[in-house]
C-alpha cells in the first residue's frame, strides 16, 4: 500500500505535504507533485494537510492510473522537501474536472 497524488494537485501544487512527509518521498513536476509508491511508508499523514484533498491511499478504488503516474515520474522528477508559494491561480484551478488531459506537464519542477 502507499499513497498516491491524483488530479486535483494539477495546478493547485499547495505544497503543504512536503514538509510532513518523514520520509521526503515526494517529487516535483511543472504544475503538481507525486509520492515515490516505493519510499513512501504508509504513515498517512500528508492526506489530510492537502488543501486540494488530492492524496489519496491506493485502497481506494479505481486509483491504478493514478499509482502508475506517481510511479513513473517519481523516477524523472527532482524531490523536493521545502514548501514554496502555491501558483497564484491555484484556488481557481481546486475541483475543475479534466486537469488530467488538459493540464497535466510531463516536465520537471525545480526541486528543492
Ligand atoms: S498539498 Fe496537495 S495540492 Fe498541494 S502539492 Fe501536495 S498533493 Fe498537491
Ligand atoms: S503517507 Fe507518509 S510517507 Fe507516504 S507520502 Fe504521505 S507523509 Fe510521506
Amino acid at each position: 500500500m502507499t499513497y498516491v497524488v491524483t488530479e486535483n494537485c494539477i495546478k493547485c501544487k499547495y505544497m503543504d505535504c512536503v514538509e510532513v512527509c518523514p520520509v521526503d518521498c515526494f517529487y516535483e513536476g511543472a504544475n503538481m507533485l507525486v509520492i515515490h509508491p516505493d519510499e513512501c511508508i504508509d504513515c498517512g499523514v500528508c492526506e489530510p494537510e492537502c488543501p486540494a484533498l488530492a492524496i489519496k491511499p491506493d485502497t481506494e478504488p479505481e486509483l491504478e492510473a493514478w499509482l502508475t503516474l506517481n510511479l513513473e515520474y517519481a523516477q524523472v522528477w527532482p524531490n523536493v522537501t521545502i514548501k514554496r508559494e502555491a501558483p497564484a491561480d491555484a484556488k481557481e484551478w481546486d475541483g475543475k474536472p479534466g486537469k488530467l488531459e488538459a493540464h497535466f506537464s510531463p516536465e520537471p519542477g525545480q526541486g528543492d
